[in-house]
């Protein structure tokens, strides 16, 4: 009787868990927005939670028996995993910016005059994601190429990824930048987020303005000192690229 009730109680917990999880995903994207400043890392601990759900499922249907605890997945995240979760995420930061010109996409109606994403000519593709719509479907470019996805400017997605690539090209100027971002993603007003992210590159700044020489021991002195206390401002304002 005790171990029925256990049991009992432990199937109701691991209910409100699954509850939890399936209700507060989205509450979870947030949260991770807030916490972290790479989406790399983002992507990951989600995968990581959507495979730990994954696993207690497979618990679940098998009873909580030992044999559905063998089949839990323990290895590194695979290419499959990790691109689910960015549809889920891509799709998630969509869904709050663009919900209008979704709903207008669904019903094949005309998007609204003041949308961004009109001359974009939009569609949603199998996944659920919003991309760039024109005439380059017979071209012999990569699908992603063709129709990139669509991100807006105002979230935290796009910056992350804007710096994410330019410290992959090895802190590429805003034309090769566009160019390289333009492959997978379209960023509304990039141009414009591109050029103020790179304005905060604390390492491209330190090139762009080089060390002040002077001659005179008192004044190379003062020089070095508001040199680095204003390096110290902008550590505070910027972001940094050393990671
Ligand atoms: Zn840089």
């Amino acid at each position: 009787m005790r171990l029925q009730m256990c049991g009992v109680k432990a199937e109701q917990k691991s209910d409100s868990i699954f509850n939890l999880f399936t209700h507060t995903l989205n509450d979870v994207i947030h949260d991770l927005f807030e916490h972290y400043s790479s989406i790399t890392k983002i992507i990951r601990i989600l995968a990581y939670c959507q495979r730990f759900i994954k696993n207690c499922k497979k618990i679940k249907s098998s009873q909580g028996s030992l044999i559905g605890s063998s089949h839990s997945n323990t290895t590194p995240l695979t290419f499959s995993e990790t691109k689910t979760t960015e549809v889920t995420i891509i799709r998630w930061v969509q869904g709050i910016h663009f919900q209008e010109e979704i709903k207008n996409i669904k019903k094949q109606t005309f998007l609204p005059p003041k949308s961004a994403l009109r001359s974009l000519h939009p569609f949603i593709e199998e996944h659920g994601l919003v991309r760039v719509g024109g005439r380059l479907q017979n071209s012999q470019l990569r699908f992603n190429s063709k129709h990139p996805i669509i991100l807006p400017s105002q979230h935290t997605i796009s910056e992350l990824l804007i710096k994410e690539q330019h410290i992959a090209h090895l802190h590429a100027g805003p034309t090769l930048l566009a160019h390289v971002l333009r492959q997978s993603h379209w960023i509304v007003g990039g141009r414009t987020l591109i050029n103020k992210c790179i304005r905060k590159c604390l390492k491209c700044n330190n090139l762009k303005y080089p060390p002040l020489h002077t001659t005179d021991g008192q004044s190379a002195k003062t020089s070095c000192y508001a040199r680095e206390t204003f390096l110290q401002l902008r550590y505070r304002l910027c972001w940094s690229c050393t990671d």
